[in-house]
């Protein structure tokens, strides 16, 4: 797939709803001739003499057949999502009168859009930068509090105006270093040297934090993974069942959600846990719950939340604190669970607490104390950081732009120390200039914007 100019003539149309049956479905065409295509099938009245952002009802025809009753939606170049002319035909949510309509309006001459054309014109015509333009999948994609709330607030370019106030900061830098290269053998000085240390070190702060955020993004967009470890019949399976069917009621009571149900995925007041190596917990058999012991052990270095989960009748405190003490060598924050309350020895459960006042006792087999468990989860993964609306990097393409970023600042640092000529200072601000355009679509490859909008859906 690629994007050359005469493709972006072209009047392009897609289904902008969901296959299958519903309601509504909403075709889109966008391009010179979206709205003089519709017209021509449209029957009610002309299209052509319509305001933009008007709504009009009538029939689509193919020559003397209606296909259905629309309500088509204007929306005149440059007022529109591409910016170009855009028309969204509303009709019954039939998948034959969808593929009729696609079909005329094909034969017509519009092209059927590639995925994420739609986005992807409206980036190239001036609506939003790259990183607001993939915001706009994430969005699509998102499917928590949290993770919603990350790509609007990117989508609506909380951090492209980040980035692009530090780029603009460097770019006025490279300018004078630049002309003071023109004015070669004098001896002046436009850029200050110290000036030019303390943006880079403010810059290089800035680009830390945003780098440090990633592990949070990440966390945001794809879940915190997790890990319940604990001996057989510690009630590992019976309590991520537990959780799970919970989830599952949840979210079958909204009636009328499409949203797929994520084996092993949990939403936890608006924040997604993923459960690691849930697969290995259903095993019954010894032999495989002994290689899922150490496959386990792997999986909890890649965690980052860990629930210890033991069977009060079934462990002593010798045993716990051998548990507790190598979970704390490994570094990973971890929640101390007690399994089986409702069959425990009260002295145990004395013990720990004073011993381990943080435990949580729960019954998973009779759904107890759930409530608080999930609770101090949420305290444990701590994302107020997020909450309070720092900018947050979601995307691995930003992350290694900025980590590349990073580098070329600390160059400048150290051609500043060692006193290296102009020249090279301006090259590695240049370099640094190249990262930071790359996040937001200043700097583009056709490879870029190809791997970008690929992985958007048709009709996007
Ligand atoms: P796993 O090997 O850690 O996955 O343990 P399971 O979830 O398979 O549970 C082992 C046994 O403990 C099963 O017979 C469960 O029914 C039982 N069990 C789990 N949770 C509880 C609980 O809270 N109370 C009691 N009494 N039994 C439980």
């Amino acid at each position: 797939m690629s994007f050359s100019l005469s493709d972006q003539n072209d009047t392009i149309i897609a289904l902008a709803t969901p296959q299958g049956v519903g309601a509504i479905a909403v075709i889109r065409l966008s391009g010179k001739e979206a709205i003089s295509l519709t017209n021509e099938a449209f029957f009610g009245k002309n299209l052509e003499k319509q305001e933009s952002h008007t709504i009009h009802f009538g029939t689509i025809r193919d020559g003397d057949k209606i296909i259905d009753e629309v309500l088509v939606s204007i929306f005149i170049a440059p007022k529109s999502f591409t910016k170009e002319n855009v028309v969204e035909i509303s009709t019954h949510g039939s998948s034959y009168i969808i593929n009729q309509v696609l079909k005329l309006f094909i034969r017509k001459g519009a092209r059927p859009a590639k995925p994420g054309e739609f986005t992807q014109r409206a980036f190239l015509n001036g609506q939003f930068d790259l990183a607001q333009a993939e915001a706009v999948a994430d969005l699509i994609h998102a499917d928590s509090e949290t993770s919603h709330q990350a790509a609007l607030s990117q989508m609506r370019g909380g951090f492209s105006s980040e980035i692009q106030e530090l780029r603009s900061r460097l770019i006025h830098f490279a300018s004078m270093i630049e002309l003071e290269l023109d004015f070669g053998e004098e001896d002046v000085e436009f850029a200050s040297r110290e000036e030019l240390r303390t943006l880079v070190e403010r810059l290089l702060r800035v680009v830390e934090e945003l780098i440090l955020s990633f592990d949070l993004g990440n966390v945001i967009k794809n879940g915190v993974p997790t890990v319940i470890a604990g001996k057989p019949n510690a009630g590992k399976s019976t309590l991520l069942n537990a959780l799970l069917n919970e989830e599952k009621a949840i979210v079958s009571e909204i009636a009328g959600t499409t949203r797929d149900f994520i084996e092993d995925e949990i939403n936890i007041g608006g924040v997604i846990f993923r459960f690691i190596d849930t697969a290995g917990l259903r095993e019954t058999t010894d032999v495989i719950e002994a290689i899922g012991v150490s496959r386990t052990q792997e999986k909890m270095k890649t965690a980052s939340l860990i629930l210890y989960l033991f069977d009060l009748g079934d462990t002593d405190l010798v045993e716990i604190n051998r548990d507790v003490n190598k979970l704390e060598n490994q570094g990973v924050p971890f929640l101390k669970v007690a399994n089986k309350i409702d069959k425990a020895n009260s002295l145990l459960v004395n013990e720990l607490k004073e011993q381990h006042p943080d435990t949580i006792f729960i019954s998973a087999g009779q759904k107890d104390n759930l409530e608080e468990l999930k609770a101090r989860i949420l305290v444990l993964v701590n994302l107020d950081k997020f909450r309070t609306g720092n900018t947050v990097v979601t995307n691995v393409r930003h992350y290694d732009s900025l980590v590349k970023t990073r580098e070329s600042l600390l160059d400048i640092l150290s051609g500043l120390d060692n006193e290296v000529t102009n020249d090279f200072v301006a090259m590695d601000i240049r370099r640094s200039l190249h990262f930071l355009g790359e996040i937001t679509g200043e700097i583009t490859t056709d490879d870029l914007l190809e791997n970008i909008f690929r992985n958007f859906c048709i009709g996007k």
